[in-house]
């Protein structure tokens, strides 16, 4: 699932691509990636709805918030994405032959992962927005930017981990009086925005804590290398593109690069780059976790 890393990538490649375009239509075959606006007469109607509303608006900002992408556009709408298990944005051209959207042979938008695509906005400079998406979990939301901002699900999301004001003392306040499993913890986005399986199992092994460790028990010591372990693998994925050994892709198709930095993630009887002890995986909370048993002793 894409996290704070890759969604930033997203973010900073449409900047590039797609900011201040202008809507001019939209195209989908799983009309119900669209949450919102939705009409209790049913799906399709719905998607008209949108269709219709998003028509001529112009994106004058896009912006990250946790995991959602923004678009602000014109006439104080925003559009939400949330690209959730498998869902990536992609920015180019596509041709619809044999009835399948396909990219040029040669572009790195015709990678087998490219190839889910559900919905397609076209903009007014002929380029296409489209969310390749082979789970189809991924949300779109129409909302009036004011009450996006407003809304409960928007002000529960917990503070950015890689904002200058989230200094070491706010990050200590977080965990006043949490009990739980800090890999579980650090997960939570009511508690830390943006940061899931990659960058948690990561950042634990950067700040030698066992996932399974009780907040509680977390030393001032070990809550700043946890701290800075967060700021330094998020980062460093920001840098990086984002992980693609799975499904992410970068909005123009291609491959981040945090893939070889990776310590733990997905490494399981690998040598850990530290002490040379194999990397063990264990599950709870319906999740895999991934650590060094001789670095990160509980
Ligand atoms: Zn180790």
């Amino acid at each position: 699932m894409p996290e704070l890393p890759e969604v930033q990538t997203t973010v900073n490649g449409l900047n590039k691509k797609v900011l201040l375009r202008t809507f001019v239509d939209v195209w989908s075959d799983w009309e119900k990636t669209v949450k919102k606006p939705r009409l209790p007469s049913g799906q399709a109607k719905s998607f008209l709805q949108f269709k219709s509303e998003i028509k001529n608006k112009k994106i004058i900002k896009i912006w990250r918030r946790a995991k959602n992408i923004i678009f602000d556009l014109s006439e104080n709408y925003s559009l939400l994405i949330h690209q959730k298990m498998t869902g990536h944005l992609l920015v180019g051209k596509w041709e619809k032959i044999n009835g399948v959207w396909q990219a040029a042979k040669n572009s790195p938008l015709s990678d087998p992962y490219n190839r889910f695509l559900h919905i397609i906005f076209f903009l007014d400079d002929k380029n296409m927005l489209a969310l390749s998406d082979a789970r189809k979990f991924a949300k779109i939301e129409l909302w009036k930017t004011d009450e996006l901002l407003n809304s409960e699900e928007f002000k529960k999301i917990g503070p950015e981990p890689l904002d200058k004001k989230f200094t070491f003392e706010k990050f200590k306040k977080v965990f006043e009086n949490k009990k739980g499993k800090v890999k579980q913890i650090i997960m939570n986005p009511e508690i830390i925005a943006g940061i899931g399986n990659i960058y948690a199992s990561e950042a634990l092994w950067q700040a030698k804590i066992h996932p399974e460790k009780n907040v509680a028990n977390l030393k001032e010591k070990e809550l700043k290398l946890l701290y800075q372990a967060i700021q330094k693998v998020l980062t460093l994925g920001v840098k990086l593109g984002g992980e693609s050994f799975s499904d992410y892709r970068k909005p123009d198709g291609t491959k981040g690069d945090f893939d070889s930095e990776r310590k733990v993630y997905k490494r399981q009887n690998q040598k850990c780059h530290r002490c040379g002890t194999k990397i063990k995986r264990i599950k709870f909370g319906a999740r895999s976790a991934f650590f060094c048993p001789n670095c990160q002793q509980l």
